[in-house]
């Protein structure tokens, strides 16, 4: 059961997303752009955009958010 997407804050704040598919767009944005980012990702993705967002904590202990679009 892999992810679809993933969003993530660097060390920094800012936020970085992952998807399946062929992508050259580099999804990222400052701590205030969140939503912005995921925004991006679902136009990207569309028209299966990811509806489900599940917190995940990686063995490293760092967390990220796991998109499903189903
Ligand atoms: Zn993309």
């Amino acid at each position: 059961m892999s992810a679809d997407a993933k969003l993530w804050q660097d060390e920094d704040g800012c936020w970085h997303a992952v998807h399946d598919g062929d992508c050259t767009r580099e999804h990222e944005g400052t701590a205030y752009d969140m939503v912005a980012v995921i925004a991006s990702v679902n136009t990207c993705m569309a028209p299966m955009p990811i509806t489900r967002w599940m917190l995940h904590v990686y063995p490293d202990g760092h967390a990220g958010l796991r998109g499903f679009s189903w």
